[in-house]
C-alpha cells in the first residue's frame, strides 16, 4: 500500500497517563500496591460515598512537580482541581477529580534525539477502576480507583509515527530515571492515546481522529501509521475526514471506529468544591529540583566527554539508569571505559535486559574482576564469554569458577609446545599449506590447537610457537 504520500504530512500529538510512585492514593490512604485481590484497596473516599472528602497527597503532587520540572513546564503558582462528569461503571462517584482550564502545569519541552517536542500542559487526576469483561457479564475492580497520574500532553509537533516512539521512549527514560513511575504498561501505569490529523504540507490542520486501544509503543507506532496512510487515502479520493474515536486492533493491524463525535462527551467540568486551590510553594519547588538525579541526556553527553566512549555506547549505556550506575561501578574496579562498554553491551546485555541488570548475578565487581584477569592473560577474552554466562548462573567470583573448571590460559612455553606438535602431526596437510606459502592455513592450525586446549591458549605465543615450529 506503500504510495508517494510527498505532499501530505501526519500531525500527532499524544497524551501519557502515568501512575506516580506513591504509596497511597491520590485522595486517600489506600494502598495503590499492583496485583492485589479485586476490591480490597478501597474506602468510602475512593468508593465514592456520601459525606466522605478527599485529602490531597503531598508525594503525589510533589512527584507531578517533578515532572513539571524534568519537561521544562511552566508551573502555575495556583492550580484547580476540577470534576470530570461522566457515568462509566468503573467510576463509583461518576466524576473524576482532575484539572481543566488551571493545570499544574504548561508550556514545556521533551528531547527526542536533540530535537524540542512541546508539551502543552501537566495535570494531576485521579484513575478510575476497570472492568473485566468475562462472557455475558462484566466485574469491576476499583482498586485502581483514585490512584494518582499525571497527564502529559504533546504539542501537535510529532510528524511521523517514528517521532512518536522516540518521544514515549524519551518520556519513558526521564519519567523512570526521575523516580516519578516506574511506566509499566502491563501493570497500566503508562498509557498512551494520540489526535492524529494530516494536511498539505503548509496548509491548516485537518479534522483531528483521537485513537485508543495501543498496548505498548510499537502498538502506537504501528496504529498511527495505519491511521495516518488511512486519512491520506480518503483525502485523495476527495472524502472527508470524520472526528471521532478510533481503536486499535493489534490482530487485524486496523484501527475502527468507536465513536463519532456526536457521541463525543460533554464533561461539565467545574471546579471540585471538595478541594482548595493547589497552590506551588516556590521554595519547595527548588528543593524539588535539587533533588532530581542526573537526566538520561546530562549523562549520555557526560558519558561521552569523561570516558571518552562513543555516542552509540553512552545511548546504549545510559537506557535505564541501573545500566548507567553497572557501568560506573566497574569502572572504579577496571578503568578502561571503552573495553567495559564493549563487554556490557555484547555479552552481558545478551543475557539481560537493561531495566534487569540489577536483579542478575553478575555484579559489577565480579565483571571488573574478570576483566582483570583478562588483562592480566590469565584467561583470553574468549574463555572470558564463558565466565561471564557462568557467574550468571552461579553467582560465583570469576577467580573461583576459572580454577574450577581449569580454564586458566596456558601460558607456559614448554606445555604450550607438547599440544603444538600434537596438532602439527595431525594436521599435516594445513602444515604442508602453510609451508607452501598459504598463511592462511596457519590460522586453521591455532583453531585447532585452541579446541585441543579448549580456547585456554595464549594466542600470541601459540602463533608464536607455530612459526618457529614450521619454519
Ligand atoms: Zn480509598
Amino acid at each position: 500500500m506503500q504510495k508517494n504520500f510527498s505532499e501530505y504530512e501526519g500531525v500527532i500529538g499524544l497524551e501519557v497517563h502515568c501512575q506516580l510512585k506513591t504509596k497511597t492514593k491520590l485522595f486517600c490512604s489506600c494502598s495503590t500496591q499492583f496485583g492485589a485481590h479485586p476490591n480490597t484497596n478501597v474506602c468510602p473516599v475512593c468508593l465514592g460515598l456520601p459525606g466522605c472528602l478527599p485529602v490531597l497527597n503531598k508525594r503525589a503532587v510533589e512527584l507531578a512537580v517533578i515532572t513539571s520540572i524534568v519537561l521544562n513546564c511552566k508551573i502555575n503558582e495556583t492550580s484547580i482541581f476540577a470534576r470530570k462528569n461522566y457515568f462509566y461503571p468503573d467510576l463509583p462517584k461518576a466524576y473524576q477529580i482532575s484539572q481543566y482550564d488551571q493545570p499544574l502545569a504548561v508550556d514545556g519541552s521533551i528531547d527526542v534525539l536533540g530535537e524540542k517536542i512541546g508539551v502543552v500542559r501537566i495535570n494531576l487526576e485521579e484513575d478510575a477502576g476497570k472492568l473485566v469483561h468475562k462472557e455475558g457479564y462484566s466485574l469491576v475492580d476499583f482498586n485502581r480507583c483514585g490512584v494518582p497520574l499525571v497527564e502529559i500532553v504533546s504539542k501537535p509537533d510529532i510528524k511521523s509515527p517514528d517521532c512518536a516512539y522516540q518521544y514515549l521512549i524519551s518520556l519513558k527514560e526521564v519519567l523512570q530515571y526521575a523516580g516519578i513511575s516506574d511506566c509499566n504498561m502491563e501493570e497500566g501505569s503508562l498509557r498512551v492515546d494520540a489526535n492524529v490529523s494530516v494536511r498539505r504540507i503548509g496548509e491548516e490542520m485537518g479534522v483531528k481522529v483521537e485513537v485508543k486501544n495501543m498496548n505498548s509503543f510499537k502498538w502506537v507506532e504501528r496504529a498511527l501509521g495505519y491511521e495516518i496512510e488511512r486519512q491520506i487515502n480518503i483525502l485523495k479520493e476527495g472524502g472527508k475526514i470524520t472526528q471521532e474515536t478510533r481503536l486499535w486492533d493489534e490482530k487485524k493491524q486496523k484501527t475502527f471506529s468507536m465513536r463519532g463525535k456526536e457521541e463525543a462527551h460533554d464533561y461539565r467540568y467545574f471546579p471540585e468544591p471538595d478541594l482548595l486551590p493547589l497552590v506551588i510553594d516556590k521554595a519547595r519547588t527548588e528543593e524539588l529540583e535539587n533533588e532530581i538525579p542526573e537526566l538520561p541526556s546530562h549523562k549520555r553527553k557526560r558519558f561521552v566527554e569523561e570516558y571518552g566512549i562513543p555516542e552509540y555506547d553512552a545511548g546504549v549505556l545510559t537506557s535505564s539508569k541501573e545500566l548507567a550506575r553497572f557501568f560506573e561501578e566497574v569502572l572504579k574496579d577496571y578503568k578502561n571505559p571503552k573495553a567495559v562498554s564493549n563487554w556490557i553491551m555484547t555479552e552481558v546485555l545478551s543475557i539481560i535486559s537493561p531495566e534487569k541488570i540489577n536483579e542478575c548475578k553478575i555484579k559489577p565487581n565480579l565483571l571488573a574482576k574478570m576483566l582483570v584477569m583478562i588483562e592480566k592473560g590469565e584467561i583470553s577474552g574468549k574463555i572470558g564469554k564463558d565466565v561471564i554466562i557462568e557467574i550468571e548462573k552461579t553467582g560465583k567470583d570469576p577467580e573461583e569458577i576459572v580454577k574450577e573448571k581449569g580454564l586458566i590460559q596456558i601460558k607456559d612455553e614448554e606445555s604450550l609446545i607438547l599440544a603444538v606438535d600434537e596438532v602439527i602431526r595431525e594436521n599435516q596437510k594445513a602444515v604442508e599449506e602453510y609451508r607452501s606459502g598459504k598463511e592462511k592455513a596457519l590460522g586453521f592450525l591455532i583453531g585447532a590447537l585452541m579446541r585441543k586446549t579448549k580456547g585456554r591458549a595464549n594466542p600470541e605465543l601459540a602463533n608464536r610457537i607455530f612459526k618457529t615450529r614450521l619454519a
